[in-house]
């Protein structure tokens, strides 16, 4: 699966062209993998109806943990899910670090986005000062346990918060190492359920590095930031997963 992360990006216009040029590229691929882009929500309502019979599916970059009420300036979950939005990221590291968001904020985001029908992708992923100090696996195991409630039927993105941006992604050997990691603490916490959980790898995931990074064991999939926001630099991705 290779999810599109467009973060705070897009107007309509380009919105519509970037979407139109991506289903363009998928009809021209034999087989492709799901695809899900996640744009502001405002090009939501937009976006929908154009995503029809192209195998494109919507995602959102947040959700407030209640259905409705006094919350100026949130968007609930069944407000997504109205607009046929089908996953919702939660906890990325840059909300955690704009808005403060904790583990426990998070769960019940992914509490409220599961009632509304919505899969969650919950991000999680180290700073570079955890890694430097050999605390990755423990920050990264706390906000699993912190960050998915019980009953957790979602998607979960590790995304280490040094290869962010940075045009870099994590070397493969520390991707295996996580990932390793994620699935023993999923697999822990949730039995069965948790040894088929998709993880995603996030962090400057490009054409360039999608068919090193994509063949790693329990990656389930990309979560694509900078490269997901020109169809020439996204679908080079979404092909290295066939
Ligand atoms: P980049 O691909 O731009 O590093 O962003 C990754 C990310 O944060 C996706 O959620």
């Amino acid at each position: 699966m290779i999810v599109g992360n467009w973060k705070m990006n897009g107007l309509s216009a380009p919105s519509r062209a970037l979407v139109s040029a991506i289903a363009d590229g998928l009809r021209a691929t034999p087989n492709p993998p799901p695809v899900v882009v996640c744009p502001p929500f405002t090009q939501l309502a937009v976006l929908g109806p154009l995503l029809n019979g192209t195998g494109i599916a919507l995602g959102a970059q947040d959700c407030h943990p209640a259905p409705s009420g006094p919350h100026t300036g949130d968007i609930s979950a069944s407000m997504l899910a109205e607009l046929g939005v089908e996953y919702v990221i939660l906890g990325h590291s840059e909300r955690r670090r704009d808005h403060g968001e904790l583990d426990e904020t998070v769960r019940e985001k992914a509490l409220a986005a599961m009632a509304a029908g919505l899969t969650p992708i919950v991000c999680v992923g180290e700073s570079a000062d955890q890694r430097a100090a050999g605390e990755y696996q423990d920050a990264v195991g706390w906000q699993i346990k912190g960050s998915l409630p019980d009953n957790f039927n979602g998607i979960v993105a590790y995304e280490p918060i040094w290869a962010i941006g940075s045009g870099v992604p994590a070397p493969v050997q520390d991707i295996a190492d996580m990932m390793g990691f994620l699935r023993a603490e999923l697999t822990r916490q949730f039995g069965e359920a948790g040894k088929t959980t998709r993880i995603l790898y996030g962090g400057s995931v490009s054409g360039r590095d999608a068919s090193d990074i994509l063949p790693i064991a329990e990656v389930g999939g990309a979560l694509v930031g900078g490269a997901s926001l020109e169809a020439d630099a996204f679908l080079p991705i979404v092909r290295a997963a066939i």
